[in-house]
């Protein structure tokens, strides 16, 4: 076992990444990436976890693993820093989940509160649960230990996820003596940051929830998004007429993105967004300016991503070669934690010739 910090991170090929991976998560992938502290950084595209909830329909998946891989390479994750592979090319994550299913039972998977939320956002809990579903908190813990992360930067939603690895790991090692690497998670500190709502101002948002923007969304579609879907204050009829921040989802976006250097750019009458909420509160800030410094402000970080994304489309050869290679190493890496946790188990009978002796051992002691 290394004493390393190792950081994995991962996300379900369902669909293009949206801004609420991008402050949930992507941006800080990015920073850690730079930040030359750890020694190996894993980003996976998890299409078996995806095939959960998608069984019927792989096609789906197929298509968005090259949207997600456009989306991470335009944001700035570097191949020659991150790894950027894909799980169902990681056969040691099959046997680990086999192997870890028996550590967990299902009474404490039926009480992980974001299983049992998506659960309901899914329907299943009509139409009858996929097991491989239900236990896919199993199958992130194979993700994150077969990679020695020690730690993952999520949004808030994945904590129990988290939660729920990290007491995988620890009776892992208490049965079969130390083995696993017990993972932190980090959120990002911004509470808005942690879980970004939908622009329908729903809890999450999500791409299941059909509610997002994504990073490779058109300038004009952002504009239709934020004018069209986006709730400010119900009660905020007129300019002058005091308005509201709470619940107010322009309000909660500007808390997750902007600057004290967006208002000298765009909004010079406020320094920063406590002096724009406090005129907001006060009456007299109407919605459509407030809606249009959010969007200049959101261009800010989609311009760039959009600009990279149209450069790297025009070269899907070498995305292909960018992950398979990194996919390869990752399947060494894999491959080796495997290895260790199967002679942790004593069930590595063909890596340890030493078995013969024992098993003569044992037919010898029957036959006396
Ligand atoms: P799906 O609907 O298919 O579950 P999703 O939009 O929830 O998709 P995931 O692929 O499940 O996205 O999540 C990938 C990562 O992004 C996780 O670390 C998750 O915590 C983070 N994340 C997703 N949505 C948000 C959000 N709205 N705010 C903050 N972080 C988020
Ligand atoms: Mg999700």
């Amino acid at each position: 076992m290394q004493n390393k910090d190792i950081i994995l991170t991962a996300d379900r090929p369902t669909g293009r990444l949206h801004l609420g991976h991008y402050v949930g998560s992507l941006k800080r992938r990015v920073e850690l990436q730079n930040s030359g502290l750890y020694d190996k950084i894993f980003v996976m595209i998890a299409d078996d976890q995806a095939l959960t909830d998608n069984a019927d329909n792989p096609g789906k998946i197929r298509e968005n693993i090259i949207n997600v891989v456009l989306d991470y390479l335009s944001v700035g994750l570097d191949p020659a820093k991150t790894t950027i592979c894909v799980q169902s090319a990681l056969p040691a994550l099959h046997a680990l989940s086999f192997y870890y299913l028996n550590l967990v039972t299902t009474a404490r998977l039926s009480r992980n509160p974001t299983v049992k939320s998506e659960i309901q956002m899914r329907g299943f809990a009509d139409e009858g649960l996929p097991a491989g579903f239900f236990t896919y908190p199993v199958s992130q813990t194979a993700d994150i230990t077969a990679f020695d992360a020690t730690v993952v930067p999520v949004g808030e939603d994945q904590l129990p996820m988290l939660e729920q690895a990290r007491e995988i790991v620890e009776k892992f090692n208490r049965i079969y003596g130390e083995t696993l690497v017990l993972p932190k998670a980090m959120i990002p500190e911004n509470a808005t940051q942690r879980r970004l709502p939908g622009v329908d101002g729903k809890a999450k948002m999500s791409k299941s929830l059909g509610n997002c923007i994504y990073l490779s969304d058109t300038p004009k579609t952002v504009k239709q998004q934020i004018n069209g879907k986006m709730f400010t204050d119900p009660q905020h009829l007129r300019i002058e007429d005091p308005g509201h921040i709470e619940g107010n989802v322009v309000f909660t976006y500007l808390d997750a993105f902007c600057t004290d250097d967006h208002f000298s750019r765009y909004l010079p009458d406020y320094a920063n967004l406590d002096e724009m909420k406090a005129h907001y509160m006060r009456g007299g800030l109407g919605d459509g300016t407030c809606k249009k410094f959010l969007i200049q402000v959101l261009e800010e970080t989609l311009q760039p991503i959009r600009e990279n994304r149209a450069r790297w489309a025009q070269d899907i050869d070498t995305v292909y070669d960018i992950l398979k290679a990194g996919t390869d190493k990752a399947r060494e890496t894999t491959n080796a934690t495997l290895q260790r946790v199967e002679k942790a188990m004593r069930i590595d009978y063909f890596a340890d010739r030493n078995v013969i002796k024992e098993w003569k051992d044992v037919v010898k002691s029957q036959n006396q």
